[in-house]
């Protein structure tokens, strides 16, 4: 889960330029300082790597991982001596 919080959002929109897998996408509703915040694109493949938390200037991104037991599902999964790889 990703929590945004829309009016902290200045608009700089590197959330959306960085993301490694292009799941998110600037909204429509403008928020109190005059911009279009972010949000998670409705089929995104958010793989919860927090890269857009860990960039925002203005903290208004909080990534919330899934639950453990509970990973998401992936197109495969390749297991290499007790370890395991998504690919
Ligand atoms: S957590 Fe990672 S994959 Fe998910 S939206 Fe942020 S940058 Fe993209
Ligand atoms: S990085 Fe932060 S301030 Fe910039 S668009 Fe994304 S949420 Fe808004």
């Amino acid at each position: 889960m990703i929590e945004i919080i829309k009016d902290w959002c200045k608009g700089c929109e590197i959330c959306v330029i960085r993301c490694p897998v292009d799941a998110l996408e600037i909204s429509a509703e403008l928020n109190k300082r005059g911009v279009y915040p972010p949000k998670l694109k409705e089929e995104n493949e958010c793989n919860f790597c927090r890269l857009c938390e860990l960039l925002c200037p203005d903290f208004a991104i909080t990534v919330i991982p899934e639950e453990e037991g509970e990973p998401k599902e992936t197109k495969s999964r390749l297991i290499i001596g007790g370890i395991v790889n998504e690919v």
